[in-house]
This record gives structure tokens, C-alpha cells and sequence, in this order.
């Protein structure tokens, strides 16, 4: 049995509380058990300026510009410095909670198996708790757990005081329900958003979700930071998964866009990616968006990701960004576009439920 201190902040460090505090909580790795104990412009127009202090936005002035204006080069979508300006917004606030009514948030994270892939988001969004001050508890079980082992343990971290967010790393083990595990997920912290209820009411008019899908809502606040305008503008996403195209296609219809799903099936996908104004591409497949797929001055948000460990590529654009670059507006580099946005989303979930939890304004 080790006793693992996974905080580089002592001030925040604390043992892992699970259902009463004081209690420790057991981390099983594989094959042993550890003890736990973890820490609690860019632009298609000339116009835009940078507001970095305060309020730090980037605004837009001016309408979208001509295709010769935008030809010469797509100014890129700084996610990494966006994210970093939301992690100190979050740091602040994360510092007034405590002071003023003594509750630091605290996230719960499980991850069960042994995809590398999946051990990396987890070690990341661990850090990034670390890195606002935010607890984070982390279960490892491995991949051959029972299903009815992670929901006794989402069933405590629900009634645990101290967690305000619960995220089970998708995917699970084959074996596993997916929709049994995440409808356990109290709605009250499904910081993840991927509870019915929470998707259900996006989906609603008149309707407000707990919590929104992290990358696509990464994704519409690099466009509010921005200042692209949304509303009455045509919008198509590329992929319709339950994570990421289709949450970020209902947010985009919230905020008055016109929105198209382009997915598998999707007859003449050229076409129709051709007339938007705003294209959020979340497909598995490098390259497959063109620069001739693209409207002159478009705003495209590439939910790329660095999957090393996965498909031994050193990078996976969804855009080819060689060619788009020449033709749209702006566009989000990969990395540091979508990537530092989601965790930003994720801690930005976890402060507004443990705000929402404590009635701290
Ligand atoms: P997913 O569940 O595999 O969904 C992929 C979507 O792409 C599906 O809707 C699929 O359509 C569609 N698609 C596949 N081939 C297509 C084609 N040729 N033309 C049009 N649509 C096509 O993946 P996901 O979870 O949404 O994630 C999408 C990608 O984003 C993944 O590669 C993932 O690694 C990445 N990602 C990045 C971040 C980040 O923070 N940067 C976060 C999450 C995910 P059907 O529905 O018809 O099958």
C-alpha cells in the first residue's frame, strides 16, 4: 500500500475525503491498492483588439471582411491564452470562496482501465485542479471492474460533501453501461454535462441545463471571447456524437445560428460546409475538411486532438489546415485551440457547482 501525495501545493493538499470527512479513501490501481491523496485579431477584420486588462476579451468591430482581405492568411484562435485568462478568473474566485465561507470546489475523477490516452486526460485535469487550487479525488479501478464497483463509488462521491463534480472518463470498458454509469451521476454535479437531464433541457427551449458539455462549450466561448457574432449566422458542425458535435450544434441553435449536422451519412458534405459562416468540425478523421470546403472568411473551430498514444500520428487536424488558412478568417491551431479550452470548461463547471451548491455569489 503507498500514500501518494499528488499536490505540488501544500496549501491545498488534503487528504482524500470519501462520504465523512476524516475518512481515506483507497485508490485501487492495478493490482495493489494506494492510498490517495491529491491537492485539493485573430480575426477576419483589421479591427480586432485586444482587451487584455480587464475586461479580457477580444472584440470584433467590424462585420466580416471581403475574400481578398482574408485570403492572405487566417489569424489563429489563441485557445491556450484564452484558457489561461478563464484559469485565472477561476483562481480568483476559487480564493474569494475560500476566504469568505471556507469551501474549496472539489472535482471527483474515475477512470477505469487502462487506455493511455485516457490516463493523460485524467493526469491533466488533475493538474489543472491543482493549478486553481480546486480538490481533486482521484479512483483508478481496473478494467475488468464491475459495474455495480463504479457506481457504489459514484453513489458516494454524490453524497460527499466536499465533491462538486463527478467525471467518469469516457470510454469505459466495453463490459460497462455507459448510460447506467452516467445517469448515476447526480445532476447537481455532472460537471461533464453528459446526464439526460442536463443534455435534455440544452436541447429545450426555455429550459436551462445544471452543466454544458465541456468542449463544445469551450468551443462557443472562443467565439463569445472573440466577439464573433453567432446570432443569425449560418453554422454547420461536422459530427453528431453525444460529447461533442451534437451539444456544440444545440448550443450554436441557442445562440440564433442557423445549424447544420454534417455527419457519416451526410450526402454532398462539401456543399453544405461551403455556405457556413461558423464550422465546428468534430470528426475522427484527419484532413477531411478542404480548403475548397470552405466559405471565404469563415470562422472554423477545429475540435482536433493530439492523439499520440492513440494512432501514432504526432497531430490530427479534422481541417486541412495547410489549405484553410489561405481561406477562412480564423481558425483554432491544434494543439492549443479546443484542447486547453475543454479542461478550462471543465474547472469553470466545477467552481459554478460548488457556487451553485453553497449559494455563493
Ligand atoms: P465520435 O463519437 O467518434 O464521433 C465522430 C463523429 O464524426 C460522428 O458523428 C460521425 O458520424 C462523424 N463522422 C465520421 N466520419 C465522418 C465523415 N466522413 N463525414 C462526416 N462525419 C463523419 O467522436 P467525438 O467524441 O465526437 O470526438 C470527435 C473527435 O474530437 C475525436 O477525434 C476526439 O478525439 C476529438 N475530441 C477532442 C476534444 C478536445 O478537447 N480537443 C474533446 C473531445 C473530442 P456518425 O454519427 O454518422 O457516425
Amino acid at each position: 500500500m503507498n500514500l501518494a501525495d499528488c499536490s505540488s501545493h501544500s496549501a491545498t493538499a488534503r487528504l482524500l475525503h470519501f462520504g465523512s470527512p476524516g475518512a481515506i479513501y483507497l485508490r485501487r490501481f492495478v493490482g495493489s491498492l494506494h492510498v490517495g491523496r491529491c491537492g485539493s485579431n485573430p480575426t477576419h477584420v483589421k479591427t480586432l483588439r485586444l482587451r487584455s486588462n480587464p475586461p479580457k476579451t477580444l472584440t470584433v468591430t467590424a462585420a466580416m471582411a471581403s475574400e481578398a482581405e482574408v485570403a492572405a492568411s487566417a489569424k489563429i484562435i489563441d485557445g491556450k491564452m484564452v484558457a489561461k485568462e478563464i484559469r485565472d478568473e477561476i483562481t480568483t474566485e476559487v480564493s474569494r470562496m475560500k476566504d469568505a465561507i471556507g469551501v474549496v470546489p472539489g472535482l471527483a475523477v474515475m477512470l477505469i482501465g487502462e487506455r493511455k490516452d485516457s490516463a493523460t486526460y485524467v493526469r491533466n485535469k488533475k493538474k489543472a485542479c491543482e493549478s486553481v487550487g480546486i480538490n481533486s479525488f482521484e479512483v483508478r479501478l481496473p478494467e475488468d471492474s464491475a459495474e455495480t464497483e463504479v457506481l457504489k463509488f459514484i453513489s458516494d462521491f454524490n453524497d460527499d460533501p466536499a465533491v462538486h463534480g463527478i467525471l467518469v472518463q469516457l470510454p469505459l470498458p466495453k463490459h460497462m453501461n455507459e448510460q447506467n454509469i452516467l445517469n448515476a451521476v447526480s445532476i447537481e454535479k455532472d460537471v461533464d454535462g453528459f446526464h439526460p437531464l442536463n443534455i435534455g433541457r440544452l436541447a429545450m427551449r426555455g429550459r436551462e441545463p445544471s452543466f454544458v458539455p465541456c468542449t463544445p462549450k469551450g468551443c462557443i466561448e472562443l467565439l463569445h471571447r472573440y466577439g464573433f457574432q453567432i446570432k443569425g449566422k449560418k453554422a454547420v458542425v461536422i459530427g453528431r456524437s453525444n460529447i461533442v458535435g451534437m451539444p456544440a450544434a444545440l448550443l450554436l441553435q441557442r445562440e440564433d445560428a442557423t445549424v447544420t449536422i454534417v455527419h457519416s451519412r451526410t450526402q454532398n458534405p462539401e456543399q453544405i460546409v461551403k455556405e457556413a459562416d461558423i464550422v465546428i468540425s468534430a470528426v475522427g478523421q484527419p484532413d477531411m475538411v478542404r480548403g475548397t470546403w470552405l466559405k471565404p472568411g469563415a470562422v472554423v473551430i477545429d475540435v482536433g486532438i493530439n492523439p499520440v498514444e492513440v494512432r501514432r500520428l504526432p497531430l490530427v487536424f479534422f481541417i486541412f489546415h495547410d489549405q484553410a488558412r489561405k481561406v477562412v478568417s480564423a481558425i483554432t491551431p491544434v494543439p492549443g485551440g479546443v484542447g486547453p479550452m475543454t479542461i478550462a470548461m471543465l474547472l469553470s463547471n466545477t467552481l459554478s457547482s460548488a457556487k451553485r451548491i453553497h449559494n455563493f455569489q
